[in-house]
């Protein structure tokens, strides 16, 4: 009887493992089309400077316009794309949105607005990158410093000296270079004094309970001083709270980015709130 059950078992795992594999395998192959469809788009997410309330910056996002399925996450198909070798022609799509969106804004006359882009953990191990960018910006009529790499610390790990070499360059080109989530990788203190960042995140996991004054606080408030002292801008993501956005601006992080600002936004919308400003809900944060 156990012999019968464990080879029901196993017959039941063959058939939800092939279950997974279809799913994945069409996944795979929508993931490819829809590269090929342009089915991917930029939202985008203000950086707001807490003591004006102004927006200083704004981060683009990645989703996927699916044809079926709707609006889809960057989470349920960047691993997918990363471990299928898509990932650098989605990347080229990103970074050709940004520079447009960059281009239309600054021929729109609008105030010069740097924007964040995320790379994968692979694209540093290329040292063409830094050419590349460069190139790309040059197409668009772009000054680099009107991007920002957001980067996170356990891709720099990897191979801490070539990818110090390639952020040195992108550096002297004068592109941003923000260090993404920080304090959930396995970055090292000696490490981090060598990489020639321009930006600091802290990660949302800090900021959830940071006006509780637990041990997130602390470790918030020691980002925020080790970002400064190494003279880095530090920017606080996942700001849901007045509670939350008041206790890092007494602390001293004044950038911040978050649901309590506004979510990532389709394009059009983006650009009627820059029009129009975040509204109460900056006001109401900033008077925190
Ligand atoms: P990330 O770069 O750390 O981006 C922040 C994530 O937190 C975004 O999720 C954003 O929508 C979300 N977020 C912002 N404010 C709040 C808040 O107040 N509360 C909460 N709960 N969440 C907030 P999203 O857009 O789903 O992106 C997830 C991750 O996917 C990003 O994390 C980034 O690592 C990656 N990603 C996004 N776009 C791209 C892209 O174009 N290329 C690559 N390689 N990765 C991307
Ligand atoms: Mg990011
Ligand atoms: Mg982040
Ligand atoms: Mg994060």
């Amino acid at each position: 009887a156990a012999r019968a059950a464990g080879g029901a078992q196993h017959a039941f795992f063959d058939a939800e493992l092939n279950a997974r594999s279809r799913a994945r395998a069409l996944l795979e192959a929508e993931l490819r089309q829809a590269l090929e469809a342009g089915q991917f788009v930029l939202h985008y997410q203000p950086k707001v400077d807490v003591r004006s309330g102004r927006i200083v910056g704004a981060e683009a996002l990645v989703r996927w316009q699916h044809p079926g399925r709707g609006l889809v996450e960057p989470g349920r198909f960047i691993p997918l794309a990363e471990e299928i070798g898509l990932i650098l022609a989605l990347t080229e799509q990103v970074l050709q949105a940004a520079c447009s969106s960059l281009r239309r804004w600054a021929d729109a006359g609008r105030r010069p607005l740097p924007l964040s882009v995320n790379l994968p953990a692979s694209s540093l191990a290329d040292r063409r990158l830094p050419g590349r960018l460069g190139e790309l910006m040059r197409a668009h009529g772009l000054a680099p410093s009107s991007l920002v790499l957001e980067l996170t610390e356990t891709m720099l790990m990897h191979d801490v000296d070539a990818a110090i070499e390639v952020l040195g360059e992108l550096k002297a080109r004068g592109f941003g270079l923000s260090l993404d989530d920080f304090g959930t990788g396995y970055s090292s203190l000696s490490h981090l004094k060598r990489l020639p960042m321009s930006e600091l995140k802290i990660d949302r996991a800090f900021v959830t309970d940071v006006a509780q004054g637990g041990p997130d606080a602390a470790l918030a408030v020691a980002i925020i001083t080790l970002g400064k002292e190494l003279g880095l801008q530090v920017v606080a993501e996942g700001v849901e709270t007045p509670a939350q956005s008041a206790f890092l601006k007494a602390r001293g992080c004044t950038l911040q980015q978050g649901y309590l600002f506004s979510r990532p936004l389709p394009r059009e919308d983006f650009e009627r709130l820059l029009d129009e400003g975040c509204g109460p809900r900056v006001a109401h944060a900033s008077a925190a």
